[in-house]
């Protein structure tokens, strides 16, 4: 039993869908099992064994409880929502494919994922049963690529590449690697977070064939980091390849500069390197998981010089209908004249720098 549990396909086959096979788990409040029953129909709740295992039975407030369970509040349709945040249905040059920069395109290549975070920017689209692209659909989007010389880079994401066969994935991923101008393969998952036994040898080994081909994360919180997941992220770094990880700034989970020091601190120790610090888009029914950019912008003064650059992520707003990313942060420049700058340092003091 131990042993099968400590198998992707069991973890898989055996998610938590229902509000009753979630209070075997854990002690659900009144609110949350409605809340479970009102939503299921709007944005479907699947919760690996593995991630449910995390949850703290009796705080419905627990990070990882907030991130997996439906709230009534997704059920709002905040001011400033959008259905495609992201311009992802104009900025869509072949199927499954969305192209925002010149130099880069990321691939969808399945909607489905080993568990459904509440906080999903693609919650649209994620977790409809008909997912992975048809090999019609692949043919195309590979085509477009192929006469695109300019894309470089290729994000395979979706949905969470990792959950499909390895086989299948590798089909993918050799035939991008067979277009001569794409220099570089990332691609983009939460399976080390919420799937880690995912990441085995097998997968390693077909992985690192492609090489360079870089793998981005989703960790949000220190309890995240167990054991198993930081395994899953070192075995990847032992396949030689670089790991990235991308935060979601989310209020009442990770919106405090302690808590995201910790994360990130540790996944510095587990080889992965904090990549972006996302603010929470605009898709709707997420509205109650966003926090003020003044808040990320103060957890990103506190956090920067006063851990290594290494374990500072870049706060981005990915902008609507396609404006790509923007990042922020503290201005240290506190005035700015032609030959002299005076530049504020992390703690406070003041500073003259020659402008030239
Ligand atoms: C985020 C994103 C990229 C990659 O941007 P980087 O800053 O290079 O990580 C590329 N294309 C789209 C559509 C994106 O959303």
């Amino acid at each position: 039993m131990a042993e099968e549990k400590e198998s992707w396909k069991w973890q898989l086959t055996h998610r938590i869908t229902t509000a009753d096979e979630l209070s075997k788990l854990i002690n659900l409040t009144p609110e949350e099992k409605a809340d479970i029953a009102e939503n299921l129909g709007f944005f479907r709740m699947a919760i690996t064994p593995y991630y449910a295992s995390l949850m703290d039975k009796d705080d419905p407030l627990c990070p990882i409880r907030m991130q997996m369970i439906p709230s009534a509040a997704e059920r709002v349709r905040g001011e400033f929502d959008l259905d495609d945040p992201l311009g992802e249905i104009k900025y869509n040059p072949a199927p499954n494919v969305v192209r925002r920069y010149p130099d880069r395109a990321l691939l969808l290549v399945t909607m489905q994922c080993s568990a459904y975070c509440r906080h999903c920017t693609r919650r649209r689209v994620v977790g409809s049963t008909d997912c992975t692209i048809t090999k019609e659909e692949l043919r195309q989007a590979l085509a477009y690529i192929e006469r695109t010389p300019e894309i470089r880079d290729v994000l395979i994401s979706g949905g969470d590449p990792f959950i499909l066969e390895t086989g299948a994935l590798e089909e993918i991923i050799a035939a991008v690697r067979a277009i001569k101008h794409v220099e570089i393969i990332r691609i983009g998952t939460r399976v080390p977070v919420m799937l880690p036994m995912r990441i085995d040898r097998e997968l390693t080994d077909m992985i690192r064939k492609y090489h360079p081909v870089w793998v981005n994360t989703h960790f949000n919180h220190p309890k995240e980091l167990t054991p198993e997941a930081i395994r899953a992220c070192e075995e990847l770094a032992d396949a030689g390849i670089p790991v990235g990880n991308q935060t979601v700034l989310l209020k009442g989970i990770n919106d405090d500069a302690e808590i995201l020091k910790k994360l990130f601190l540790g996944l510095v120790k587990a080889r992965v390197r904090p990549y972006y610090l996302f603010q929470c888009d605009l898709s709707v029914g997420i509205s109650h998981f966003r926090t003020p950019v003044e808040k990320g912008i103060e957890i990103m003064h506190s956090l920067t010089s006063s851990i290594s650059g290494y374990a500072v992520p870049k706060y981005a707003i990915d902008l609507p209908a396609g404006g790509g990313k923007v990042t922020l942060g503290y201005n240290y420049v506190v005035s700015k004249e032609e030959k002299e700058l005076v530049l504020e340092n992390y703690l406070g003091k003041l500073y003259r720098y020659p402008a030239r």
